[in-house]
Parts: structure tokens; C-alpha cells; sequence
């Protein structure tokens, strides 16, 4: 049969889609009799063509194989949206606590610099900016791509075809939950968290970063409670200073980057598999079990970045 259902996720999932791996990780089973299932790929002149199948065969299976193709597209579509939205809670009900864990051991004086004036002010910023959705806009799809890059490229849980493609959906989702009128409390937590990966990471961009696009000097005027100084600096990137501007784009791209990346880092499986247990979603989970991406990440923006493309300005 061609699509299977993943008892983890509460979706049917192509056999296209599944690794050999994703058959027990994912509890793929057969959508009509529950029972599991065994990935097959088999060569042809051309291609290679992937189907899943009853381990062995027992009576009533031909049964199966006729109930199963007689699922609509629909019927996959609804079930699968379905899904979507209560994991998506899942994820939204501990948000908060999850992305935190990246902080878990971070000494950094954050409580001090998060009451700032300029800081205030660029959270402020960048949370309507969250709202606005220019930040993801039509670009979407590309900066997705983008943020899974790392994550594809290390492949650091070594995970496979499924699992990646299921990180993308949820950080969809959940950049959507963003943009949402009741989201005020995630849209706020997430613009701090954006400028507090970057303060947490400038030692980081210092060493790696490329001297011209250094965000030391960005990150100084916002990291004050210098009102009258930082009110300056604003005028000046207002005003379309391109060298203020620039500084200004910079900080905004890199913190919003970050912000995606995090995201795509949730432990979205082992929360939805303590779920599923009916425990607690982040149960026994741990720093270590976020993807932590930015060690590798490569500092330079996408080549055409939706946000410079739609003239992002304070
Ligand atoms: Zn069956």
C-alpha cells in the first residue's frame, strides 16, 4: 500500500516519505487493521518504487490493501489537519518552557539587560514585527529550507526523512500560531528570546562573524538604558542612513534567524511521544535533547532574504 498511518503523529504518511528507521520511530502502521507495517522499496528499470507492507501475510490482508487505497485525499486531509491541531497545542501549551531549555545553562545576565530601554524597545519592535509576518511572508517555504539546512547537513539526531519533514510542519505551524491576535504572550517571549540568543552569541559572532557584519556595534546601542542616545540612533537608521540601516537590518535578520532555527530545534517527537504516553510533553526532556544548530551556522544571510526583499524598517 502506498500511504501508511503514523500512530505518533495521528497522520497518514506516504511510503515515499518513510525511511526504514521512521517504521518504529513513528509506530507506522496499517491504516485499516492497525497492524504494522515493513517498508518496501523495490528497483525499477527507471526508479525505485516504495510501498509498505503487512509483515506476513494472513487472511482478510487483501482486504486491507483495498480498504486502505479507497482513502480519499480528503479523508487523508482532514485527519491529518486535524492532528496538526492538537499537537500543535501540544506544543503551544509548553512553548514557553521548551525554547527556555536552550537558556538552561546560560549565566549570561539576561534579567539585567531584558529591562533595558533599548532593549524593551527592540522587543517591542520585534514582536510586531513577528505579528506582521514580513518576517516569514511569501518567503516562507525558502526560509524553512534554510533552517533546516544545519539540521539536514549534521544530521545531529541522525534523523531521518520523516523526522525532518515533521520539524518543518511544526515550525510552520507555530510561526503561523505567531502572527495570531492572541499570541501576544509567545510573540513577546519570542522577540526576547530572539535578542537574547544574539547577546548570549555575540561572543560567537565575534570570533566567526565577518568583520563587516559584525553586530558588536549594533548590539551596544541597543543594550542600553541611554534613552536620548538610543532615540539618536533610531532617527539615524529611520532616517535611511544605509550604514545605520544596515546595522540596524542586521540585528533584526540574525535575531529572527535565530529565533527560526530554535524553533526547528524543539524536541517536537520525544514531547509528542510523552504526550502520546500521557505523560507531561517535556517529561524527562533536557537541554541536550534540543537541536542546537547555531554551533554550525553559517552567518551569512540567504542570498535574497524575504525580509530585506519587503524593506523591513522600525
Ligand atoms: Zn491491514
Amino acid at each position: 500500500m502506498k500511504i501508511g498511518y503514523s500512530l505518533l503523529l495521528g497522520e497518514y504518511v506516504p511510503a515515499d516519505q518513510a525511511r526504514y528507521g521512521d517504521m518504529t520511530g513513528f509506530q507506522i502502521v496499517c491504516p485499516c487493521c492497525k497492524d504494522p507495517l515493513i517498508k518496501v522499496e523495490r528497483p525499477t528499470p527507471k526508479d525505485v518504487t516504495e510501498f509498505f507492507s503487512h509483515y506476513a501475510s494472513k487472511p482478510g490482508m487483501a482486504d486491507c490493501e483495498m480498504r486502505v487505497a479507497s482513502i480519499t485525499q480528503e479523508d487523508r486531509t482532514r485527519t491529518d489537519s486535524a492532528s496538526r491541531g492538537q499537537n500543535l497545542k501540544v506544543f503551544l501549551s509548553v512553548y514557553r518552557d521548551a525554547m527556555s531549555l536552550e537558556f538552561a545553562n546560560d549565566d549570561s545576565p539576561w534579567n539585567e539587560y531584558r529591562e533595558m530601554y533599548g532593549v524593551r524597545w527592540f522587543a517591542d519592535f520585534l514582536a510586531s514585527y513577528l505579528k506582521s509576518d514580513e518576517w516569514i511572508g511569501e518567503k516562507r517555504e525558502e526560509l524553512l529550507d534554510w533552517g533546516l539546512e544545519p539540521i539536514d547537513a549534521h544530521r545531529i539526531a541522525s534523523e531521518t526523512g520523516l523526522a525532518i519533514s515533521y520539524r518543518r510542519k511544526v515550525a510552520k505551524d507555530i510561526t503561523d500560531h505567531l502572527t495570531a491576535p492572541y499570541a501576544e504572550k509567545n510573540r513577546r517571549f519570542s522577540a526576547e528570546f530572539a535578542i537574547r540568543t544574539l547577546v548570549s552569541f555575540r561572543w560567537f559572532l565575534r570570533r566567526h562573524g565577518d568583520p563587516e557584519e559584525n553586530i558588536d556595534f549594533s548590539l551596544a546601542k541597543i543594550l542600553t538604558d541611554d534613552r536620548e542616545a538610543f532615540d539618536i540612533w533610531l532617527d539615524e537608521v529611520k532616517s535611511e542612513d544605509p550604514e545605520q540601516e544596515r546595522h540596524f537590518l542586521r540585528l533584526t535578520h540574525l535575531g529572527m534567524t535565530f529565533l527560526l532555527r530554535s524553533i526547528m530545534g524543539m524536541p517536537v517527537l520525544d514531547m509528542l511521544r510523552n504526550h502520546r504516553a500521557g505523560k507531561r510533553p517535556l517529561e524527562g526532556i533536557t537541554a541536550l535533547d534540543h537541536l542546537h544548530v547555531r554551533g554550525d551556522i553559517d552567518l551569512s544571510l540567504p542570498h535574497d532574504p524575504a525580509w530585506v526583499a519587503q524593506g523591513t524598517r522600525p
